[in-house]
């Protein structure tokens, strides 16, 4: 895109954040052909250049990415003629912690970088043909985490766009409750008939194995806390071990959940959970307890399991999915205090697996929320229809009474 005319003092604040950064690149060239991986670049360059370089630290990991990329052209020029290294067409990348696309009063559009902690230099677009075509692919979807500032102060963007999900015309759901005891409580919901057609549990020798693999690991620690270098070894190849039994277990397990999905003609509804939410969720009975379920890596195989086998992914928002009773509509705190894997309703009394409560509740919510205009369903546990409203925010509420 291209950049209005800028005033003297930017473009002097361009040339010194533009020469700060030859200045990195230059150094990390030097380096090169000392260093053996990317990673030991960065050990002979980063301090060095953090103590005497002004950019953010992004940046300068940028920079020794860029140079290692391109190691083979540089390491033949540098054998050359060291003067000789033409670094005339790079660019300075950023991410979305240092740029940001903003709007001034008048509504010019404009780039505002960050390029040290704390001071930003303000890039104003020119409204041509390029910024008019950046507007049409942003109204279509198409959407940018990284851009480049250009030696002249002109900005270079990426534009992504994910491609299309599948379109929802499944009427069975395939509800996933992932958790700390297991894996994914599962639940497969006819929301044509409101009848529940299976429910099982996968996935619970994982909490199983990983508390066994914590009991050793702490038991380890505390050897090479009293200086074991026996017990570090051990401590490590484990870690290495439990790792990669997760792994695993989270890509079989996902797997499963697919061909499930498959077999009954499903769509896959998971919860979206910001990690407060995996906070609330996981750590009400034992501190701790979240960094052992793979939460985030298990709903990465889901996902592209599911896109693979060109099955519908979609997430629905976690409000009250632990709370609703679908029994009779009431909100309940959600856990039994004794028994923290039951559920009891203080309305109708029912009492239930939560987990499994849970994963049904998802499956509703899902068709809850893609249908907006239904405030009651009919669920297996009961003939007449049960209020659902619960499961939906009070603003969502507001949407639904409105159409019925
Ligand atoms: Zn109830």
């Amino acid at each position: 895109m291209n950049k209005k005319e800028l005033t003297y003092r930017k473009k002097d604040l361009l040339n010194t954040i533009i020469k700060g950064y030859f200045r990195v690149l230059n150094f990390t060239c030097l380096q090169l052909p000392l260093s053996d991986s990317s990673t030991q670049l960065h050990h002979k360059t980063y301090n060095k250049i953090r103590k005497s370089s002004f950019l953010p630290s992004d940046i300068i990991q940028e920079a020794r990415k860029d140079i290692w990329k391109l190691k083979k052209v540089i390491s033949k020029k540098l054998l050359q003629d060291k003067s000789k290294i033409n670094l005339n067409n790079c660019s300075i990348r950023l991410n979305k912690r240092w740029f940001k696309f903003v709007l001034t009063n008048k509504g010019y559009p404009c780039f505002k970088l960050t390029y040290r902690p704390k001071k930003t230099f303000v890039v104003p677009v020119e409204i041509d043909n390029q910024f008019n075509r950046f507007t049409d692919y942003t109204k279509n979807g198409w959407r940018f985490d990284n851009i480049s500032l250009l030696q002249n102060g002109n900005i270079a963007i990426v534009l992504e766009k994910e491609f299309e999900e599948p379109e929802i015309t499944q009427h069975n759901i395939l509800g996933v409750d992932i958790g700390s005891t297991t894996l994914a409580a599962v639940t497969i919901w006819d929301s044509k008939k409101g009848k529940v057609k299976k429910q099982l549990y996968l996935g619970r020798d994982v909490a199983l194995r990983q508390r066994k693999y914590e009991n050793r690991k702490s038991k380890l620690k505390s050897l090479t806390d009293r200086g074991s270098g026996q017990a570090k070894k051990s401590f490590k190849r484990l870690k290495h071990k439990q790792n990669n039994f997760v792994k695993t277990r989270s890509g079989q397990v996902a797997k499963e959940l697919v061909n499930l999905a498959k077999k009954h003609k499903a769509y896959v509804a998971v919860e979206k959970l910001s990690i407060k939410g995996k906070k609330h969720k996981f750590n009400k009975k034992a501190n701790g307890k979240i960094s052992r379920i793979p939460y985030g890596l298990f709903n990465q195989f889901l996902k592209s399991n599911c896109s693979i086998s060109e099955i519908p992914y979609y997430q629905v928002d976690a409000y009250h999915t632990s709370k609703n009773c679908l029994g009779c509509g009431a909100i309940n705190p959600g856990h039994v205090s004794s028994n923290y894997s039951l559920y009891k309703c203080k309305k109708c009394g029912r009492v239930v697996t939560s987990d499994r409560q849970s994963s049904l509740n998802i499956a509703v919510k899902s068709f809850l929320e893609r249908n907006l205009q239904v405030p009651t369903l009919r669920i297996q546990y009961s003939r007449k229809p049960i209020p659902v409203i619960g499961l939906l925010r009070p603003n969502d509420v507001g949407l639904a009474k409105s159409t019925v």
